[in-house]
């Protein structure tokens, strides 16, 4: 498994936001997200940060999550990128596994472009990061995201990162097309692409058009220099 940070902190997102949380962030990402600027650079750009990737075995992940939390399965674990499932899918299998066994939670972020297996539903909390075109990555891996999306269950998460008024018009038209209608859906997240649009504008936005949507802020990025590494 190819891993670029182990470390703890607090979760500043998604349905367990406050969380200590244990973030294992895997190398690599078939997306590069070129329409705003990828936060995680380090996790995906093998030019200049293949040298800080480790290799690491299941084993090794374990005995590192272990050394931070001392065993105690009450912090949360973040499984995180880069894209998590492009890594070996029997490893990731071992690991949730392991996690599971000694009742960990354990959440997964994911850009939902690559399918799912079928073990990792019952194992880990999506939050499915659902690309807009801002991103300029909205139309790979559609089929595979809408495919995704039909699998998650109410305790996963859809999050839309919103960088203008097109990008929230095309959050609504997939939130009517696939989501609206659906009963025990996914929690929909929304949050603004940092410096692009305030969280004020667009949480107006979807007052007004009320929508059941709920405020995402990336919490770490508030209480922590956003530009630090292991936030
Ligand atoms: S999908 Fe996520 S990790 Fe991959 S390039 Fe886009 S923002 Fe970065």
């Amino acid at each position: 498994v190819r891993v670029d940070e182990i470390y703890e902190s607090i979760q500043g997102e998604g349905p367990r936001v406050g969380m200590r949380t244990v973030f294992i962030r895997f190398a690599g990402c078939n997306l590069r997200c070129p329409g705003w600027p990828c936060d995680t650079q380090h996790a995906i750009d093998p030019k200049l940060y293949r040298h800080e990737w480790m290799d690491m075995s299941v084993d090794d992940i374990v005995e590192e999550v272990n050394r931070i939390t001392n065993g105690d399965n009450r912090v949360n674990i973040c499984l995180t990128g880069g894209e998590p499932f492009l890594q070996k899918h029997e490893d990731l299998d071992e690991l949730t596994q392991y996690f599971n066994n000694r009742h960990y939670l354990t959440e997964c972020f994911s850009n939902g472009t690559l399918i799912y297996p079928e073990w990792a539903y019952t194992r880990v909390c999506f939050i499915m990061d659902w690309k807009l075109p801002g991103s300029g990555e909205a139309a790979v891996g559609t089929k595979e995201r809408v495919r995704n999306y039909f699998n998650l269950s109410y305790l996963d998460a859809v999050k839309f990162v919103i960088k203008d008024e097109a990008d929230y018009f095309a959050a609504k038209d997939i939130y009517k097309e696939h989501m609206a209608m659906r009963e025990m859906r996914p929690e929909i997240y929304y949050g603004v692409v940092w410096g692009a649009l305030s969280n004020d504008k667009l949480t107006k936005w979807v007052m007004n058009d009320g929508l059941p949507w709920r405020l995402n802020v990336q919490m770490h990025n508030y209480i922590y220099n956003r530009d630090d590494r292991g936030i």
